[in-house]
């Protein structure tokens, strides 16, 4: 049975362009309930701990590096379905592709810089969710 967590960040780009808000009102628009959230700035250490799958491929560490640039928003988000739910409306990694009305067709600028992120599987979204929330700190 597909879990009900979820977890996002609002990448720097986005953040440094003045959508946090913007995405925000989509995020809580379409059904999606915050159930924690925090700006905060990663260490390039932790970008790269955080995207760990990634390691190895030839764009690491650069995003990585972008990742932990300047603040993100990190957030837990509830909702049946969670995990595919918000795939969808987030879109494709590569903001060409995104259909349109995603959040990264609408506020991404380039792959590298896609506006936000979303976990792939309701495994990882527990995982992520844990690197940076306690559970105290979800409502
Ligand atoms: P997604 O974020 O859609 O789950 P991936 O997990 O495959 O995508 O990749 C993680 C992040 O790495 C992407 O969101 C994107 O910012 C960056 N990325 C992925 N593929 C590329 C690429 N070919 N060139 C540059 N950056 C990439
Ligand atoms: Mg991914």
């Amino acid at each position: 049975m597909a879990g009900n967590v979820t977890f996002t960040m609002i990448k720097p780009g986005a953040v440094a362009a003045g959508n946090i808000g913007a995405i925000l009102k989509i995020i809580q628009e379409n059904g999606f309930h915050i159930a924690a959230m925090r700006l905060t700035q990663l260490t390039p250490q932790q970008a790269k701990q955080f995207y760990k799958v990634h390691e190895g491929k030839p764009f690491f560490e650069d995003m990585t590096n972008f990742m932990a640039s300047a603040p993100i928003v990190a957030a837990i988000l509830t909702k049946e379905n969670a995990v595919a739910d918000y795939r969808k409306l987030i879109g494709a990694t590569n903001p060409a592709e995104a259909a349109e009305g995603t959040i990264r067709r609408m506020f991404a600028t380039k792959i590298s810089d896609n506006a936000v992120h979303g976990s792939d599987s309701d495994e990882n979204a527990l995982i992520e969710a844990s690197f940076f929330f306690p559970s105290m700190e979800r409502y």
